[in-house]
């Protein structure tokens, strides 16, 4: 809840669900949100510390934190999850749809499968994990605030090596795609009280920008008008913003955290 001058913003009694939040940038935003007070409820894929890591989260801020175990693109599974999560923890009045994965391979080589593995966990598991939390906000008659993860990605195409260009292909449509995909959810639901946004990020280092060759990254670094990737915990305060009351006014729109990559 935003209480009175500073900007303060605190979730205490309330819980936020982060998807993918037991690395990289989700588990950035999983300490952001147990730091703000909220009750955190972790779904991951199959790594084998995620309840550990997700449990010394939850001793570190003094909040209830749990991890589950859920392929996001598993329709059932998903939504027996969040009901399973609501039961435990309560009160869920934030997501942030983050779980995504890329496939990297020249065009040429991609395959059904491929796009398959990048398109149903990126815009099916988005899907999936959205409507099943909207379902529960719309039956309890309760208001809440999703960010979805995209990327710059679904804007403009980054190449790995100029001369020999890798583009990841479906990843980056995939994010077009689920950056669109918020826009009409956040247009259906509206009425509800529920709002829907897309948080966008440029580069930054995870195990997702681990493949790049080290002169590719430090030269797609210097392209940057900041000159460095980023650190997940950067992502923080723009989820943090949105899923707060002092965005109440924001819905569909697309948030670049990007280094200023978009500026040209
Ligand atoms: P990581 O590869 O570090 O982590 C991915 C996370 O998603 C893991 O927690 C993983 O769980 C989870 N996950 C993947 N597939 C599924 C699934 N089907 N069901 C449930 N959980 C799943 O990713 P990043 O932190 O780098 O990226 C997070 C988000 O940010 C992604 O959507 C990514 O596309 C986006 N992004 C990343 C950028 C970057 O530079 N890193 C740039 C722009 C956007 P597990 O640990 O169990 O495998």
């Amino acid at each position: 809840m935003v209480s009175g001058a500073g900007f303060v913003i605190k979730f205490t009694n309330q819980c936020v669900i982060v998807t993918g939040g037991n690395r990289g940038i989700g588990y950035a935003f999983t300490r952001a949100v147990a730091g703000a007070g909220a009750n955190v409820a972790v779904i991951y894929r199959s790594h084998p510390d995620a309840e550990a890591v997700v449990e010394s989260v939850g001793k570190e801020f003094g909040v209830k934190a749990k991890a589950y175990k859920c392929d996001v693109s598993n329709s059932e599974l998903i939504e027996k999850t969040i009901r399973q999560i609501e039961k435990d923890m309560g009160n869920i009045t934030g997501l942030i749809a983050n779980a995504g994965v890329s496939v990297v391979k020249p065009a040429l080589e991609l395959t059904q499968k491929d796009f398959n593995y990048v398109y149903d966990t990126n815009v099916f598991g988005v899907f999936n994990t959205c409507r099943s939390v909207a379902k529960l906000w719309i039956e309890n008659k309760t208001k809440g605030s999703m960010v979805v993860t995209s990327s710059m990605s679904s804007q403009i195409i980054n190449v790995t090596d100029v001369a020999s260009p890798l583009t990841q292909v479906f990843y980056n449509s995939s994010k077009a795609a689920v950056s669109n995909l918020v826009k009409g959810m956040a247009a259906e639901w509206a009425s509800n009280g529920i709002r829907v946004n897309t948080l966008s990020p440029g580069y930054v280092n995870t195990d997702q920008t681990q493949h790049m060759d080290k002169k590719i990254r430090d030269n797609q670094a210097r392209q940057l008008p900041l000159k460095r990737f980023a650190e997940a915990e950067e992502m923080t305060g723009q989820a943090i913003l949105l899923l707060s009351d002092y965005a109440s006014y924001m819905t569909g729109g697309e948030y670049f955290v990007d280094g200023g990559q978009l500026i040209y």
